[in-house]
């Protein structure tokens, strides 16, 4: 295990990597939301995959245009689900988007980090978390866990950017999230993180604060999950980053890394 006296050590290699916080936002989600949108205990909904049993909790039923229950289930590789997905026009989350952003690194990773959605560095450019939030997590996985981003899984709730980097609507999240669950069953990891409210919310299926979930060893679908804070949520609450760190500790702890 990690000793007290080197958490200030990783937890600033994090904030060399980031720039000064701006104003400080009380919510955990990494999402610059219009005045008047969902506070911080706003509700997601999951949508349960075909066969599967839904997590107790807050779960609404799958719209119809979600995608159909036995194409997924069909599906076998990550390639053959991007494949599925094609140019997705089921929620008007497509309206707004340059692209698809599916997901990336290892297919058959130990761990899966899950965020919310795209935001706009990661819409050019077709990756999960390539922008300032993005590095911050490179650097959780780097310099932290001692491991490369094509070691991990990484990707988001919805597979479309939000106009304005609103939050997902919960019908959005209840129409793109069996993609997830799928890309989740297909990955098969040992671990899954969620980062911030709407990934925690959505696999877990339930409205609890990130504040109290975070730290805290949770299941989705027999998979152990642990919540923690979104890296953008970290780059405005710089003081943050040592409690996501002893989150992302139990993490290796769990998979048996080096500390
Ligand atoms: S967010 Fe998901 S369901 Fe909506 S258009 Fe994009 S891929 Fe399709």
């Amino acid at each position: 295990m990690l000793g007290v006296v080197e958490l200030p050590v990783v937890a600033g290699a994090l904030e060399a990597a980031s720039p000064p916080s701006t104003a400080a936002d009380p919510r955990d989600t990494g999402r610059m939301v219009p005045s008047g949108g969902p506070g911080p205990e706003a509700v997601a909904v999951a949508a349960p995959a075909a066969g599967r049993t839904a997590a107790v909790g807050v779960v609404a039923a799958a719209p119809a245009s979600a995608p159909d229950p036995a194409e997924l289930a069909a599906v076998r590789t990550l390639d053959g689900l991007r494949g599925l997905i094609g140019d997705c026009r089921r929620c008007r989350l497509h309206g707004a988007r340059t692209q698809v952003v599916f997901g990336v690194g290892d297919p058959k990773a130990r761990v899966v980090f899950v965020g919310e959605g795209p935001g706009r560095d990661e819409d050019l450019q077709g990756e999960p978390f390539v922008g300032r939030a993005g590095q911050l997590l490179t650097d959780i996985v780097e310099k932290g866990m001692k491991l490369t981003r094509a070691d991990v899984y990484i990707c988001n709730v919805v597979k479309c950017r939000p106009p304005q980097n609103r939050n997902p609507e919960p019908d959005e999240v209840a129409t793109c999230s069996p993609f997830l669950h799928r890309q989740i069953e297909l990955v098969a990891p040992e671990v899954i993180v969620t980062l911030g409210k709407f990934a925690a919310h959505t696999l877990l299926a339930t409205d609890t604060p990130i504040t109290r979930l975070r730290g805290q060893w949770q299941d989705h679908r027999g998979i152990p999950v642990m919540p923690t804070f979104h890296p953008a949520y970290l780059l405005r609450n710089p003081a943050e980053k040592k409690t996501v760190w002893q989150d992302i500790k139990q993490v290796m702890a769990r998979l048996g890394l080096p500390a």
